[in-house]
This record gives C-alpha cells, sequence and structure tokens, in this order.
C-alpha cells in the first residue's frame, strides 16, 4: 500500500478577512491547523504549528510517533503564546495523518478540525471533536441534529498552545486500495454534512483536487461562514518507493475573496431556509470550565428538580411544626 493521489485547498469562505487556517502537504505527512485568537494571533498560532511539523519531518512510529510530533507544535505554540503579549491566549486545532511504510495509515488530533475516510462507497468520520456539543452529544444530552446549529458549536474543549502540556488523541487505520482520506477544518464540517461530504467525494473521486474544490465550492454556497480548508490523498496497490507516486499531483490553491465570489464557481448567496445562527469565534474551554459550559447548557434533570422543591416544602412544613409547637407551649403555660 501506498500514496496515490494527493490534493490540497484552502480559501477564507465568505464572512472572515483572514485564513487562520494553516496546512501541511508534504507526503507522508499531512496537516490542517485551524488557529483562533485576537488580531492575527490564530494565524500565528496555526502557523507556527504547521511550521513545527514541516521541521520534525514525517519519520516513521506509529501513534507515539504522531503524538510526539504534536506535543513538540505544542511547546512552540505555547512558548510563543507565553512570550509575547500580542499572541497570549492563541491556539488551534491540529489534525494529522502520516502514511506509515507499512501501509496503515496513523491519525493524531486536537480540536475540531476531522479526518474522514471514504472506503468503498462510504464515507467515516474518524475523529471525535474535542467540542462542547460533541461533548453534549457523546453524554446524550444534545442531538447530533441540533449541534450542528448550536451557537456555540465554535467551543473546543482542547487546543493546541493553551497549556505547556496536551493530550492529543491518535489511532492507526489499516488502509485499503482505494481508500480516500480526507482532513477538514471546520468550515467545511460546519457548513457540509457527512452525506454531502460522502456524495461529492463519490462523484470526484477519480480527481481529487476537483473533490477539494467541489468540497469547499459547497462550503461556500452554504454560506462560508469560516475559513475552509481541505486536504484529500488515496492509498493504492504498490510498495513506497520514497517518491511519490507519478501520477501525484499537488495542487494548493489559496483563492482570495474575490475567486471565492467569482462567477465561475457558481457561488451563489445561501437559501434562506438553510441559513443558520453564526457561530462565535472558536474559543476553548479548559477541562474545569468545560463542567460548568455543560451544566449551563443542560437544563436540570426534572427529578432532581422534583426533588429539590419537596425537600423545600419539608423544611418549610418542619418551620412551621415548630413554630405551632412553640406558641402552644406559650399558650398552655
Ligand atoms: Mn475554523
Amino acid at each position: 500500500m501506498k500514496l496515490g493521489r494527493y490534493a490540497a485547498r484552502t480559501d477564507p469562505g465568505r464572512k472572515r478577512r483572514g485564513n487562520e487556517d494553516s496546512y501541511v502537504s508534504r507526503p507522508p505527512l499531512f496537516a490542517i491547523a485551524d488557529g483562533m485568537g485576537g488580531a492575527r494571533a490564530g494565524e500565528v498560532a496555526s502557523a507556527l504549528a504547521a511550521g513545527a511539523l514541516e521541521e520534525s519531518g514525517a519519520g516513521q512510529g506509529g501513534e507515539a510517533h504522531v503524538v510526539e510530533l504534536i506535543q513538540e507544535a505544542n511547546r512552540r505554540v505555547h512558548e510563543r503564546a507565553s512570550t509575547d503579549a500580542e499572541t497570549s491566549g492563541m491556539g488551534t486545532t491540529i489534525t494529522v495523518a502520516l502514511i506509515e511504510d507499512d501501509g496503515s495509515v496513523t491519525v493524531g488530533h486536537v480540536g475540531d478540525s476531522r479526518a474522514y475516510l471514504l472506503r468503498g462507497e462510504r464515507l467515516e468520520q474518524l475523529t471525535d471533536d474535542h467540542s462542547l456539543v460533541a461533548e453534549l452529544v457523546r453524554r446524550g444530552e444534545l442531538s447530533p441534529q441540533a449541534a450542528e446549529v448550536h451557537p456555540q458549536r465554535s467551543v473546543i474543549t482542547r487546543a493546541l498552545g493553551t497549556d505547556a502540556d496536551v493530550d492529543v488523541d491518535a489511532f492507526s487505520v489499516a488502509a485499503e486500495p482505494g481508500d480516500v482520506f480526507l482532513i477538514c477544518s471546520d468550515g467545511l464540517s460546519d457548513m457540509v454534512d457527512g452525506e454531502q461530504i460522502e456524495a461529492i467525494m463519490n462523484t470526484h473521486r477519480s480527481d481529487l483536487d476537483a473533490a477539494a474544490k467541489a468540497l469547499v465550492q459547497a462550503a461556500n454556497r452554504a454560506g462560508g461562514e469560516d475559513n475552509i480548508t481541505a486536504i484529500l490523498f488515496d492509498l493504492v496497490d504498490g510498495v513506497p518507493s520514497g517518491e511519490p507516486d507519478e501520477r501525484t499531483k499537488e495542487i494548493a490553491v489559496a483563492l482570495d475573496e474575490e475567486d471565492t465570489l467569482h462567477p465561475e464557481d457558481g457561488v451563489l448567496p445561501p437559501p434562506a431556509a438553510e441559513q443558520v445562527a453564526a457561530p462565535a469565534d472558536t474559543m476553548v474551554v479548559g477541562a474545569a470550565d468545560l463542567e460548568a459550559a455543560i451544566a449551563a447548557q443542560s437544563p436540570e434533570p426534572p427529578q432532581a428538580g422534583i426533588g429539590r422543591r419537596l425537600l423545600a416544602l419539608a423544611v418549610i412544613a418542619a418551620l412551621i411544626a415548630v413554630i405551632v409547637a412553640l406558641v402552644w407551649w406559650g399558650l398552655a403555660r
């Protein structure tokens, strides 16, 4: 198993001035970082993380190696954020896919940039978002449908750069010939649902650059609320030669906003019915704040409410009984 073709595309979307997404497309290593922070700090954070990965070089070594790559990127972002007042508080997501010599693909991630796998004609989401709404869905307190339009869907629970240490999720996928992997920022996955992504990838399976372009276009058609980045690569039979396949091509195009709205792209304003409340800027909450944020989200379970009310009634009844007893005792004397 070895790398076949690959393509990467990034686009500011239709609402944001800058592009705070950064990516690495350096086979066998692919990654996307989606930065956050005031002014241009988000751009700094994602560029630092991507730069750290590029510098480390891909290497090999499975999950432990990918975790180490991501932790090194975290150290770089955190060090800068703690020494440069202008970038204080900045952070970034990171999602990495590394093609190993044995044909497996190691995925590591922090935050809500996703990895998907198209196998056969079916798309599977490989990563679990580290986000407030994903946590609520996992706890059964929010439906996946409600999560898609939740106003706080940009709140992530883990990021690179906000702490000296970071908890990284990593796993390995045994790839099969014809597998197509997609890594993307939430500017795609928030605007285009899994079914649509699956349909677009199936349509453009033989031309991954066309697929990347169609995904960006779909996100812009749906409103383009955020920066959009997509990387696609597929795996084919064969032994890795160290060099990408002959047919391999990389087309990475950063479209400016004018291009985004070019009539040839057929980007139309989103239909009113599909518009959902724009998410607030991405921010991260720590583990302690997460519980508070979740408590603020979820209505009190009805039984707890009833129990508390019954307790209050019992206390009042007991007080009345004491007063009555005192009055009766006073009168009796
Ligand atoms: Mn984003």
